[in-house]
């Protein structure tokens, strides 16, 4: 076994204790490069579910009444501990994610930053106080904690989802159950051993790993104590727990699905769009919500830019991410793999020209190869469906109002991408892309102190920043003569 398998606690976390699920329910996790078994771990049903919903709501109020510096001294040295532990953390999140070993320490880099963001977040929740137009009375306002909190991540950052909520809800005095994805639970497992070492006391948090989310999530959305629904994972998911979330009027953040345009203006500088495009379109192996999914370029600069493009796609290793020179891992299983194939099947069926790839690769493991299609034609489902893997999907377009409705076309509003060396055209342009996120000259946008999030069917809040701490508190008005 590799050794970094065996510092993982493989029962439930509930309050920050191991406990094994009831009636001693297991699974397994699978090693997406190898299709081999990692570990078995709990499997929580119900049962673990009302437990966890028990300590999270005992514990709240003497959480919410933690002082504030507390909280965030916890979270400082969670963050020094995942930075110490980072080794263990990013191979831990290659073998179950699939990820080459240095995107999986961007991602602990990344995942630890929301630990020190949110440890200096917890002291600055501020409220106000001000005398009234009137003059008859005075106004105070004060932020309280949501209370217990629901937190539902995917698979494709299996730490950084995780502390991304679970940061922002302990700086605010939130308890919470994080429920991981069932493909890579090992992380949020290790990570909730890391809390507990950071002095989180017991109680705050409970990792509840399971094989059948909806028999975990349902009683919890029904519980009257819980307060908060925190979702990261796709639009269909989270709409139907939106519906659930509806019947109690229960408070909701939802990052969803998205399908990143990746605009190329005729004056951007051809050579950094394409690292840009690299960099948008293969960071985890095009596995990410802000992937960019379409690549629209002027017709002036067309020919180059994929041409560019598809030598810098052919030049990526693909392998197991535990070795050394892998640029792309895995896809996380076979379904995702059979779904990005049928993409791109579907849109050479339609006419698109395929240049790169666009076969499975043969042999263990879930191996996609990075793929470029151009010529991609309206009806394909890859303009309108996130394809989350290494396919390229590249566009025509005739100058900006067309580029801008390119990019618009879409249910989605998650990040966008555009490359122009006109700032004038860079600022309007940005302002009119609908989308939460915009990269302008840059293919990585996201940062722990900037505000994620989506509009349209790709979310409602936001998580970093100063943003992210208010989806986890309520305001008070406080009437006073
Ligand atoms: P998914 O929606 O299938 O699963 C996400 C989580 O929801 C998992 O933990 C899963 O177990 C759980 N889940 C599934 N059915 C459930 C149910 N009925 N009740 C309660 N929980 C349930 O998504 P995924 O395949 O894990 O992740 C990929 C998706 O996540 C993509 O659409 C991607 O765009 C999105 N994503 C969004 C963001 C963002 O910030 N907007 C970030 C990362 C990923």
């Amino acid at each position: 076994m590799d050794a970094t398998l065996t510092s993982v606690p493989t029962e439930l976390l509930l309050g920050g204790c191991e406990k094994p699920a009831a009636r001693a329910r297991r699974f397994p996790v699978y090693n997406p490069a190898t299709e081999e078994i990692l570990l078995e771990t709990a499997d929580a049903g119900p049962d673990d579910a009302a437990q966890a919903m028990d300590i999270a709501a005992a514990t709240q109020p003497d959480w919410a009444a933690t002082p504030p510096r507390q909280r965030a001294e916890i979270l400082r040295r969670a963050y020094e501990l995942v930075e110490l532990y980072r080794d263990r953390f990013a191979r831990l999140i290659t073998l179950e994610m699939g990820k080459p070993l240095a995107e999986s320490h961007a991602e602990v880099s990344y995942g630890a930053e929301f630990l020190r963001w949110f440890s200096e977040e917890a002291v600055r929740i501020n409220g106000r106080y001000t005398a009234a137009p009137s003059g008859a009375g005075r106004i105070l306002v004060t932020k309280q904690p949501v209370g217990p909190t629901l937190a539902i991540t995917p698979w494709n950052f299996p730490l950084a989802m995780g502390t991304r909520k679970v940061a922002a809800a302990v700086a605010a005095g939130c308890t919470t159950i994080i429920k991981p994805a069932p493909d890579t639970p090992l992380t949020m497992l290790l990570f909730g051993a890391v809390m507990a070492e950071a002095g989180l006391p017991q109680g705050v948090l409970s990792v509840l790993p399971t094989s059948d989310a909806a028999a975990v999530a349902a009683p919890l959305l029904a519980d009257p104590r819980l307060r908060k629904l925190t979702f990261t994972g796709s639009t269909g998911v989270g709409k139907s727990l939106l519906a659930q979330a509806a019947d109690r009027v229960l408070r909701t953040s939802m990052e969803l699905g998205g399908n990143a345009p990746f605009v190329v203006f005729a004056d951007a500088d051809v050579d950094a769009a394409v690292e840009g495009a690299l960099a948008a379109k293969m960071r985890n192996g095009g596995e990410a919500c802000t992937a960019a999914n379409r690549i629209h370029v002027d017709n002036a600069v067309l020919a180059e830019f994929t041409e560019k493009l598809t030598v810098r796609m052919a030049k990526l290793t693909v392998g197991d991410g535990t070795r050394p020179g892998v640029d792309v891992g895995p896809l996380i299983n076979e379904r995702q793999r059979s779904r990005v194939g049928e993409l791109v099947d579907d849109a050479v069926d339609k006419g698109a020209a395929l240049l790169l790839g666009g076969q499975p690769t043969p042999g263990r493991g879930y191996f996609y190869p990075p793929t470029v299609l151009t010529e991609i034609p309206s009806g394909a489902r890859l303009l309108t469906e996130e394809v989350f893997g290494p396919v390229a999907a590249i566009a025509g377009f005739d100058g900006e109002a067309d580029g801008v409705a390119a990019a618009n076309a879409t249910e989605y509003g998650l990040a966008a991408y555009i490359y122009t060396r006109d700032l004038d055209r860079a600022l309007r342009v940005a302002e009119q892309v609908e989308s939460g996120m915009v990269g302008v000259n840059r293919g990585v946008i996201s940062d722990a102190a900037a505000p994620f999030g989506g509009i349209k069917e790709s979310g409602l809040g936001r998580e970093g920043g100063g943003e992210g701490i208010e989806e986890y508190l309520e305001t008070k008005y406080i009437a006073l003569t």
